[in-house]
């Protein structure tokens, strides 16, 4: 009787990692084939609002990936399975182009943003062709470079910092400003932090959760905060999702902020009507 359960239990887990294989192979092949037009894929922004006047001051911009069969395919499924097969490098310089690209439709529309953010992988930032791929995108857009912000996350610092501060410093030379996103989560050294051209961190959205009652929370942000005002980078809280939220940042002096207490992510043409709006 042990043996069968045994053998049973051998089976499912087995049906269910062969699953778990096929899945992933499956994503692998929809991604493959979703990279030869791009149609599947759309960048949804997510207003940054100015924490002294609640007025829209920039975007940061979110990929999109819609199926015709799985639906909507969340980033943090297939941004990973993007890096590790080295599809992340086609796939971001898109993100790129196309975030130009609206950011100058923007423009002509008469909505004038301080900046649009762009994330950019780890993979991405190591890809040697990035830099010329940078260049290129900033010409052909015709973008000004301060209006673009890349957004690199905590581990890429704290990886390989001498490679990390000569890539960065390329960008900041060419006028791109720069953000450490999800900051606190990544384990990089303040002696680390201190010795990157970068221009803004952005709270974690984990530690905007516990505000303003949770008494970690509040002194992790306060941490921030100051670290932020000391180094003289600019502050952004991501995952605002309350008025107290807010209140808290707000009198912290963090200039910039964002999440679903303002609004979540939307399509371009919802963010024209928001900025419309949030400016009468
Ligand atoms: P991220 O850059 O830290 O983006 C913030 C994520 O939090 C977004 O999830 C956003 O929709 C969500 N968010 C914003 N405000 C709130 C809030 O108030 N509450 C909650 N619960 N969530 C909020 P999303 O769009 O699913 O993206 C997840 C991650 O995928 C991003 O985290 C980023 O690391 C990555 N990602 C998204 N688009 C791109 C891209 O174009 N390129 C690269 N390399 N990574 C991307
Ligand atoms: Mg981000
Ligand atoms: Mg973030
Ligand atoms: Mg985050």
């Amino acid at each position: 009787k042990a043996k069968e359960n045994g053998r049973n239990s051998f089976c499912f887990f087995s049906k269910e990692l062969s699953a778990q294989v096929n899945a992933k192979a499956e994503l692998a092949s929809a991604l493959r084939h979703a990279l030869k037009d791009f149609s599947e894929f759309e960048l949804y922004y997510q207003p940054k609002v100015s924490a002294d006047t609640g007025k829209v001051v920039a975007v940061e911009a979110l990929i999109r990936w819609h199926h015709p069969c799985l639906g909507l395919v969340s980033p943090a499924r297939f941004i990973p399975l993007a890096e590790e097969l080295g599809l992340i490098v086609p796939l971001g310089e898109w993100v790129l182009e196309q975030g130009c690209q609206d950011y100058m439709r923007l423009c002509e529309l008469g909505i004038r943003l301080d900046h649009i953010s762009i994330n950019v992988s780890n993979v991405q930032l190591d890809d040697d062709a990035f830099p010329s791929t940078l260049d290129r995108v900033l010409r052909e857009s015709g973008i000004i470079p301060d209006a673009l912000e890349l957004e690199i996350t905590e581990s890429y610092i704290a990886r390989q910092p001498g490679q990390a501060r000569e890539r960065l410093q390329y960008f900041r030379d060419r006028g791109v400003r720069l953000a450490v996103d999800d900051f606190g989560t990544g384990y990089s050294a303040m002696n680390t932090l201190q010795s990157m051209p970068v221009t803004r961190i952005k709270i974690d959205k984990s530690f905007v959760d516990g505000l303003p009652c949770d008494s970690n929370s509040v002194a992790l942000t306060r941490a921030v905060v100051s670290l932020a005002k000391n180094f003289k980078l600019a502050l952004t809280a991501e995952g605002v999702e309350t008025a107290a939220q807010l209140d808290f940042l707000s009198a912290e002096k963090c200039d910039e902020v964002q999440g679903f207490y303002f609004s979540m992510p939307v399509t371009f043409d919802h963010l024209i009507t928001y900025c419309r709006d949030n400016k009468a």
